[in-house]
């Protein structure tokens, strides 16, 4: 029988708690979602990871870590994760669950429209100023005319980067002989019909017949 059990050193590591939501100690800290700074006496909510040297908190400012990982939160929220602190805050200084639920739901609203702003080439749009040029021509673009935006393709090793090649209506046939042109004329007008939201249908239809695609 062996007693090596029971040799062992009763030495049982120190269990950390999964979540510590505390007023920053000092300033030195760096949130892990907005990679800002967090600044002494704001509060952060801290993360539980193993590490290569241990285990150590990943720290987040409190919103960043509801807008990013809301359920982590509300775990902590459930297990009063304050008490885990070296200073525990007053838990009437705390933010509300409902209003850190609020703020994720806000920052995913935000993050939704972003996603729906960005532009998916190809797409026709009004040039917003006299500043850009037809690529294809070189010709300057008035304000306020539309051009189409192509993708062209620009290659880098084994990548691929689709860059934005604005053109004039009249010189779309002519581009889209570019070696390296990333859009094709095969679906291109219902593409532009799908993709150009911020163009009055009428101008785009009237810019894909003059560009021969109709
Ligand atoms: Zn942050």
């Amino acid at each position: 029988m062996s007693n090596e059990d029971s040799a062992e050193p009763e030495e049982e590591p120190v269990e950390l708690p999964p979540y510590v939501i505390e007023n920053a100690r000092s300033g030195r800290s760096k949130c892990k979602t907005c990679q800002r700074k967090i600044d002494a006496d704001v509060l952060r909510f801290g993360v539980l990871v193993d590490g290569r040297f241990g285990q150590g908190y990943m720290w987040h400012h409190l919103n960043c870590g509801a807008k990013r990982m809301l359920d982590q939160v509300e775990e902590a929220y459930a297990m009063e994760a304050w008490e885990n602190a070296k200073v525990p805050p007053d838990p009437d200084e705390l933010p509300t669950l409902e209003k850190l639920r609020a703020v994720a739901e806000k920052a995913s609203v935000e993050r939704e429209k972003k996603e729906k702003a960005k532009k998916t080439i190809p797409y026709a749009e009004c040039a917003p100023s006299n500043r850009s040029k037809c690529k294809q021509s070189g010709e300057p673009i008035e304000k306020g005319a539309v051009r189409i935006v192509l993708g062209m393709e620009a290659h880098f090793g084994n990548q691929t980067r689709v860059t934005p090649y604005n053109v004039l209506p009249q010189y779309l046939e002519q581009a889209l002989m570019e070696p390296d042109m990333g859009t094709e004329e095969e679906g291109l007008a219902d593409a532009l019909r799908e993709n150009s939201r911020d163009i009055d249908p009428e101008l785009l239809e009237q810019a894909i017949a003059e560009a021969g695609l109709s």
